[in-house]
């Protein structure tokens, strides 16, 4: 899906620089020459991401960063902060303004890309807390089906992502294997519980650390450990 990025930037020839460098890396854009006009196109374009230049005539680009990141339509946008002025580093480093990076200017089209797309890259592997499941450093996003142990995605298929969620939704409950098949297959039908066991096996070498919190409860089925 194309990514759209807003850049507020009162200075023509830099607007048009990352403007054009954006665009042909494929992003779409949108440009405010100032911040009130930025801070409208953030809440009705909803961007994926900002640059944000610091120096703007009217509201500075700090007043901008606070303002977005005040308003709860615009607060998950993250923010790229341009400056050229050393001592407001530290300020905007210290995420008071709750900017997510800044590049100093003179800069290099190609390293503001750089940066803009590992932003993106985490936001993407960084799911809405609302739909996420924890466990531990276990991460499971109940929107996009994907699981998470630490920063690194573990590729789990759409069975085997139930069978966790089942699980560990129930965690210190034994869970049959009929119930599992029930719940995780839609269907019970004798000898398949040994599919379940397979696919136990094959989602416990998936979580590593956690295979151990899959205890098997002999003859009767699997409980996911309660801590
Ligand atoms: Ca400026």
């Amino acid at each position: 899906m194309t990514k759209s990025i807003l850049i507020v930037e009162d200075e023509t020839d830099i607007m048009k620089l990352i403007d054009w460098h954006l665009q042909s890396e494929g992003y779409l854009t949108f440009n405010a020459p100032e911040g009130a006009k930025g801070l409208d196109i953030a809440e009705k374009k909803n961007p994926d991401l900002i640059v944000l230049d610091l120096i703007l005539p009217g509201m500075d680009g700090l007043e901008v960063c606070k303002s977005l990141k005040r308003n709860s339509k615009t607060q998950h946008i993250p923010v790229v902060m341009l400056t050229a002025k050393g001592e407001e580093v530290d300020r905007i480093v210290g995420f008071e303004l709750g900017a997510d990076d800044y590049i100093v200017k003179p800069f290099s089209p190609r390293e503001l890309i750089l940066r803009i797309r590992a932003i993106l890259r985490r936001n993407e592997t960084e799911p809405a807390e609302e739909t996420l499941l924890r466990y531990h450093d276990l991460h499971i996003d109940l929107e996009s089906y994907r699981v998470w142990l630490k920063d690194d995605e573990i590729g789990l298929t759409v069975t085997e992502f139930n069978l966790l969620l089942e699980l560990i939704q129930n965690k210190g409950k034994v869970r049959t294997r009929d119930q599992l098949l029930d719940r995780v297959w839609g269907y019970q039908f004798d000898g398949y519980a040994r599919t379940v066991d397979t696919h136990i096996r094959r989602l416990r070498q998936k979580i590593g650390p956690y295979a151990e919190s899959i205890e098997t409860v002999r003859g009767i089925g699997y409980r996911f450990k309660e801590a």
